[in-house]
């Protein structure tokens, strides 16, 4: 058992444990909301804290050029600055290089080139500037960059993307990091059974405090990505925690929980509040929908969100209907709530021995109709 992962309770391939960071534990299965630019998008991080939030993922791409991450460090860090003191997962700022294809100007050995997607500034990553740029941001967990090619390309490109993560990875492995900050290694070789094993045992040999998943749910078929993560998540190690990255819709979360994965992030609970839409047990509503128009029920019934003990539906459509902030800031709270506690829900059906039963119902209920 590692000091970093206590692995508390399993039913089946489902797993309940414990992170431990510098800035706290995180109950796992965890869902972590997404605060691209150093704020989940309006939402407060007192509210984050009371909607159950226990871990907040930053983008070390956006933040290494707005504001820099040499300007975090010098007020305090990145907790400091953005007034979390929560554990903070950062990614390696290689997710965005990479599916910002157009601004990649060369991929070496040694790193990548490209342009700013703010500018347009030439800029290059490579695993040590990675670290020192997590580093400077004093997240409690740091990821390591890689190569996650997109869904169309052929094999050569994906070993190719094996080959290099790995090296990366033992670059950054030997990078200095923050105090207490754990480093997570990151698997590609998409649903390439050969490749995936690959990269899989290349990195594991290497010894990180945990592993992600990269590489899937980059739109490739649903099915695939599902069968892929089972097999592929069972080649982890068991004491080590295990990173889906990029899956936050309620069906989704509970398929790779099953799998054996205990953290996910997602920006789907703030981006879909943004387009007028809530996550509820009646299925994905709309609020623009005329149907809600003297609707007087909350969004979704039984929720404790802040949104949902004080709003109708009515209300928060007109909201929406106008543009108003304070609409989208509902639909944020609510949806974030809803994925929140999901994942708790879940959580205790793990630790209870019930995960099958309640994800089929779980499941069943999400199937109704969406308006
Ligand atoms: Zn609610």
């Amino acid at each position: 058992m590692s000091d970093r992962f206590t692995l508390a309770a399993t039913d089946g391939a489902a797993r309940v444990g414990v992170v431990h960071t510098a800035h706290g534990d995180v109950p796992t299965p965890a869902f972590m909301p997404v605060g691209t630019k150093a704020t989940v998008k309006t939402v407060d991080p007192g509210e984050l804290r009371a909607l159950g939030t226990t871990i907040l993922l930053g983008n070390t791409y956006h933040l290494h050029f707005r504001p820099g991450e040499d300007l975090i460090a010098e007020l305090g860090g990145l907790h400091h600055f953005m007034a979390w003191d929560g554990p903070i997962l950062t990614d390696s700022g290689g997710f965005q290089v990479f599916s910002l294809r157009d601004t990649i100007a060369r991929v070496d050995d040694d790193g990548v080139t490209f342009r700013s997607v703010y500018d347009g500034a030439p800029a290059r990553f490579t695993p040590e500037s990675v670290a020192r740029c997590q580093t400077q941001l004093g997240s409690d967990i740091a990821m390591c960059l890689d190569i996650c090619p997109s869904v169309d390309v052929g094999r050569a490109a994906v070993e190719e993307a094996v080959r290099r993560t790995t090296l990366w990875a033992t670059r950054q492995r030997a990078a200095p990091r923050a105090e207490g900050q754990l480093l997570f290694g990151i698997a590609q070789g998409a649903s390439d059974p050969e490749l995936r094993r690959r990269s899989i045992a290349e990195v594991t040999e290497l010894d990180f405090d945990g592993y992600a998943l990269g590489g899937l749910a980059i739109g490739e078929e649903r099915p695939l990505m599902f069968e892929t993560t089972a097999w592929a998540a069972d080649l982890l190690p068991l004491e080590k925690p295990r990173y889906f990255m990029g899956i936050g819709d309620p069906e989704g979360v509970l398929e790779v929980i099953e799998r054996g994965v205990d953290m996910f992030d997602c920006v789907l609970p703030t981006r879909t509040a943004r387009t007028g839409s809530a996550l509820t047990w009646e299925g994905r509503l709309n609020l623009r929908n005329a149907t809600f128009a003297r609707d007087a029920r909350p969004l979704d019934e039984g929720c404790t969100c802040p949104a949902c003990t004080r709003f109708t539906r009515a209300y928060i459509r007109h909201l929406v209907n106008q543009q108003e902030l304070l609409g989208l800031r509902l639909l944020s709270l609510h949806n974030l709530r809803f994925l929140l506690e999901l994942t708790a829900n879940t959580r205790a059906a793990i630790e209870e021995g019930r995960f099958p039963s309640y994800k089929a119902e779980a499941l069943d209920r999400l199937a109704a109709a969406t308006v």
